[in-house]
């Protein structure tokens, strides 16, 4: 597995070398893009890491994650905490000539690099979260390819992905983690699911919701921008209606006059509307000849001074003539103006209201660039570009003409009867610092959130299979427990039992005797089954075994009747401890056993009845010695036995007494 992901990292690092090869060659080294750069870092971190150095390999790693977090922040902290310009100034020494837009990875980018680079950092731990971490960089990379699709990019300010052979190299690394894992992943699917899942759907449904969210913010932008648009149309429009009135009024003041205009006249005159309306290029008095005679200011127009008109300026010949024959105002279309430019020429009749004679003409020269240049001072024309057209021809253009953003707005006016357009277009840097944050931030507090959601799950699962897997271990060593102490019980009942016929045995009928210390008098019996070799020989084991058993069932019976503990001896013998018995109380229910044995009719092969020898001892006073006592009484059985079986032999304190019958 790790060698097939060896493999594969080196084939997504030969992917992004030709990306750097195809850039160097294209461009000069030191203008090299970053983002393949730090694309390489990762995977070289990543290699080594998985060729099992893993200093070297984290070392490089935390060098790709540093400009990586620096790129993050850019894209998070807002415009007025930290200005895109100090971005660019903090990356200028890395990245001299190219634009924050240009040094930064495109945001998806971004955060795939950091969860690639982040995961091969920590190693293959389900319990760090690597799961969640590569099933989030697919969802990244999926988006991406969402977002490269060209109606996604057309309307971007930023870009959201990385071009194709940079996202296939990233898949290619986000397989290699993905096999180099699949080992753990296996052996630790039973409690990757239950955390993963949920997990996962919130990284999901924070992309989704980035996605949605960032459209509407362009959208936004969008609109602003197209608004600011029209407001510049609109003060344009505004400006050349002021400025038209402002005109009548000027040629007006000079109907009271009979001659031509004094050179002072003039300058004094016209010094404050062009102050006014700094785009006047010319404030001129034309005579009836169309000859220029007078003009305002002097610096800008003393080569056209004196000039004919209706020679030099054919174009505008037609208005000159309504104002100068007809008395009526006119203006030229938009012409090339003799100093230079398009622009406009009003012309308004001067005539002596004395005798209502034509004099000449006042001629005030617009001049489009100017006009447009000094109406739009107070915009940031290093941010937006401004340009004045007339169909395809531009009339005068204002801003920058590199670094424009992706969006252009027009609107259509009507100068002079001419219909013009005023186009905007905002740089991409004017685009990016009105940006909204708040889609990036959403995101990444939605990943982050998801990673912890994770580690909470996978903790709680681990705890919980932990004390599922203690709780067996207890029942397990409860049962355990139990079985020893029955174990135990069993023992002890055997220790002192008799296991054929669940008598006590020799040990407890001796614990029990030796326990008589003040009960007098107490007598104790030996039975001894009569012949008994016989029954195993003709009958069988089995056989004596059941005759062994009935006889302790009835000789249970008797003694414990009487108050007594009978137990088995040992072989065929049978004792019981009765206390409180003097002899002839003994003797009764000795004999009572044996009748009771003899009443079962439990018979010897040839038809005899089993019948049983017993020895009595009695102890009447004194102090208690066991192995005299049993010794009497097992002298008094040898009598029995010696006497002819089948009975009842008595000893007393040493005395024996013959019964039975
Ligand atoms: P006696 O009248 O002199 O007591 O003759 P006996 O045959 O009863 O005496 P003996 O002591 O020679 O034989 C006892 C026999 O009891 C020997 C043995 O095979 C048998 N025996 C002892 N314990 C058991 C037992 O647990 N089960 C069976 N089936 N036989 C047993
Ligand atoms: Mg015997
Ligand atoms: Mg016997």
């Amino acid at each position: 597995m790790i060698r097939i992901a060896i493999a594969l990292t080196c084939l997504a690092l030969g992917m992004v070398g030709i990306v750097l090869l195809g850039e160097y060659q294209a461009r000069d080294a030191i203008s090299l893009d970053p983002q393949p750069l730090l694309i390489l870092l990762v995977g070289m971190g990543q290699l080594i890491r998985l060729m099992g150095q893993s200093t070297l390999g984290r070392l490089l790693l935390t060098g790709a994650l540093l400009p990586l977090a620096v790129a993050l922040l850019s894209y998070l902290l807002p415009e007025y905490w930290v200005s895109l310009a100090t971005w660019e100034h903090l990356a200028h020494p890395l990245f001299p000539s190219i634009s924050l837009d240009g040094w930064r990875p495109s945001l998806l980018t971004v955060l795939g690099l950091i969860l690639l680079a982040a995961n091969a950092w920590l190693g293959r731990s389900p319990s760090l979260g690597s799961p969640l971490l590569l099933g989030t960089i697919t969802l990244l990379l999926i988006m991406q390819c969402v977002e490269s699709l060209p109606y996604a990019s057309a309307n971007q300010v930023l870009r959201y992905a990385a071009p194709l052979m940079q996202q296939l190299a990233l898949w290619g690394l986000l397989i290699a983690q993905t096999v180099a894992f699949l080992p753990t992943w296996y052996a630790e699917r039973g409690n990757l699911h239950r955390p993963l899942w949920p997990a996962l759907a919130l990284v999901g449904i924070s992309l989704l919701f980035w996605h949605q969210q960032k459209g509407l913010e362009d959208r936004s932008l969008r609109a602003d921008m197209h608004e600011q648009n029209r407001q510049l149309a609109g003060r344009f429009s505004q400006e050349i209606h002021d400025h038209l009135a402002a005109m009548r009024r000027f040629a007006n003041s000079w109907n009271l006059l009979d001659t031509p205009p004094t050179s002072a006249q003039w300058t004094h005159q016209a010094e404050p509307y062009h102050r006014d309306f700094r785009y006047f290029l010319n404030i001129a008095f034309i005579n009836l000849d169309s000859r220029i005679i007078r003009v305002h200011p002097m610096n800008l127009n003393r080569q056209v001074l004196g000039e004919r008109l209706f020679d030099v300026q054919p174009e505008g010949r037609e208005a000159l003539s309504q104002a100068l024959f007809h008395g009526r105002e006119g203006h030229t279309g938009i012409v090339e103006l003799l100093q230079g430019g398009p622009g406009i020429i009003h012309y308004l009749p001067v005539i002596s209201t004395d005798d209502n004679r034509p004099m000449g003409a006042a001629a005030m020269v617009v001049s489009l660039p100017v006009l447009v240049g000094t109406l739009f001072d107070e915009i940031d024309t290093k941010r937006v570009f401004l340009e004045l057209r007339q169909g395809e021809t531009t009339l005068a253009s204002l801003g920058p003409t590199t670094g424009l953003g992706p969006w252009q707005y027009q609107t259509s006016l009507d100068v002079v009867g001419h219909s013009l357009k005023l186009i905007t277009r905002p740089s991409r840097a004017l685009l990016l610092e009105r940006r909204a944050r708040l889609p990036v931030v959403s995101l990444a507090i939605g990943l982050t959130l998801a990673y912890l959601l994770y580690l909470v799950l996978y903790a709680y699962r681990h705890l919980a299979l932990q004390h599922r897997a203690l709780h067996r271990s207890n029942a397990e060593l409860r049962n355990e427990v139990q079985a020893r102490a029955k174990l135990q019980q069993e023992i002890e009942w055997l220790a002192r039992h008799d296991e054929l016929t669940a008598l006590p045995n020799r040990r407890l009928f001796m614990e029990t005797l030796k326990a008589q210390t003040k009960q007098r008098p107490l007598s104790v019996m030996i039975c001894d089954v009569d012949h008994f070799k016989q029954i195993n020989d003709h009958q069988g084991h089995l056989i004596g075994d059941r005759y062994l058993k009935h006889l302790g069932e009835v000789g249970r019976d008797v003694v414990e009747e009487a108050g007594g503990l009978f137990a088995r001896y040992g072989g065929e013998e049978f004792v019981a401890c009765l206390p409180a018995c003097n002899a002839r109380t003994a003797q009764d229910i000795a004999e009572r056993l044996r009748e009771r044995i003899q009443a079962e009719n439990l018979q010897h092969h040839d038809g005899r009845r089993l019948t049983v020898s017993i020895g009595l001892a009695t102890l009447e006073n004194g102090p208690l010695d066991i192995a005299t006592l049993m010794q009497v009484a097992d002298e008094a059985l040898y009598r029995a036995k010696a006497s002819g079986r089948d009975r009842v032999v008595c000893a007393s304190n040493g005395t024996s007494l013959e019964a039975g019958r």
